[in-house]
């Protein structure tokens, strides 16, 4: 075989490629402007999605700001956003579970090596595998090289096995955001069996926040919500808090001691564990679903006593989304949002940081065309 031929026989496993809209950060402190970025065709096993809503997550932001660069450094230009809803445009001829015209949804993976333990158990996020999980955005693409671009964008193409089906019942702007900020709060609470009877406190009012109130209620737990807000107090309870406590009153807080079964922490600031740990009953059990940029310490007392169980928990597998996206259809559960234009992402990021968003920012990506 000689040179040439073997290069075309390279470019031919390449797929071919077709222009999307997107909107870009060139580096960590440009800003958004608009890029047009290529899509691999659809094969056999991709959908073909047209990109109606996407979610802004913090992880949106950090990872613009290349704020986690030690753990995921940034790649530029960068393309975020893993909350994707819209309606499939294509299905490639070996596609099962969706067809043209469908409602469809894209979280934060496309997809993972499906052969280790994990993946196998439907648990693609904690994929073994080096490299296995290939993550929405900033992620390395394997059809197309460099890295994946996410949902900022009118449209996307993945693999089936990725890819969620949704109901037409609830909003979709309101479903975007089910993709992260739903599974980050629900796979935890279906882990550690949330249930009717239960006393569950959810730790810290934002995107995560408000779904953890919203899912705890609905598994039929009483709710306390702590928040440092007094402004979130009739929010919290409008969103299904039985109690809203304002945590910095610490009278208040201490009222809770050694009452929860389980508790929810999902503040991505710096804050006080050991406060929340002594709330907990013998065998209780904090998750933390906030990322703070700086370890947290933990006293080992508020463990021992009680015994007390600390963990973590991290967005959620295909299965169990599905499962989560079903369950929000059935029990009329969706974001509170507020509906922006691709065109108003700075601004957003700016409030975002803030956290003046109540609760998750959805762009409607019809703004793309104008
Ligand atoms: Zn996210
Ligand atoms: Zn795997």
């Amino acid at each position: 075989m000689s040179e040439a031929t073997r290069q075309v026989t390279e470019a031919d496993r390449r797929p071919s490629t077709f222009p999307a809209h997107a909107f870009a950060a060139a580096s960590a402190t440009s800003g958004f402007r608009p890029l047009t970025i290529p899509r691999r065709s659809a094969g056999p096993q991709d959908v073909q999605i047209e990109i109606l809503y996407c979610g802004v997550c913090h992880s949106d932001m950090h990872q613009v700001r290349n704020e986690w660069v030690s753990v995921m450094p940034t790649v530029y230009p960068c393309v975020p956003g893993h909350e994707i809803v819209g309606r499939v445009v294509k299905a490639g001829n070996a596609v099962k579970k969706f067809k043209e015209g469908d409602l469809a949804a894209v979280g934060c993976m496309v997809d993972s090596c499906r052969t280790c333990e994990n993946c196998r158990a439907g648990l693609e996020v904690y994929c073994e595998t080096p490299g296995g999980l290939i993550l929405t955005y900033n992620g390395t693409d394997k059809y197309l090289g460099g890295v994946t671009y996410g949902g900022y964008s009118d449209s996307i193409v993945v693999d089936e096995a990725f890819v969620l089906r949704v109901s037409d019942k609830l909003s979709l702007a309101g479903t975007a955001p089910l993709l992260c900020a739903g599974i980050t709060t629900y796979s935890p609470m279906r882990h550690w069996k949330v249930s009717k009877g239960q006393k569950v406190g959810i730790v810290g009012l934002g995107g995560l926040g408000h779904m953890g109130v919203k899912f705890a209620h609905a598994l039929g737990a009483h709710v306390v919500l702590f928040t440092t807000s007094p402004n979130k107090v009739a929010d919290g309870r409008r969103l299904g808090a039985d109690e809203v406590v304002v945590s910095k009153n610490a009278e208040e807080v201490q009222k809770h001691a050694g009452s929860f079964h389980f508790i929810l922490d999902a503040v991505s600031a710096e804050h006080d564990l050991n406060t929340y740990l002594s709330l907990l009953k013998r065998d209780g059990t904090m998750v933390l679903v906030g990322a703070p940029e700086k370890p947290l310490p933990v006293s080992s007392f508020a463990l021992l006593f009680g015994r007390h169980s600390l963990s973590g928990s991290a967005i959620g597998g295909i299965r169990e989304t599905q499962e989560m996206l079903d369950f929000c259809a059935e029990h009329n559960i969706a974001s509170d949002i507020e509906l922006i234009r691709m065109q108003q992402i700075d601004e957003a990021y700016d409030r975002l940081a803030r956290g003046d968003v109540k609760y998750r920012f959805v762009i409607d990506m019809a703004s793309l065309k104008s």
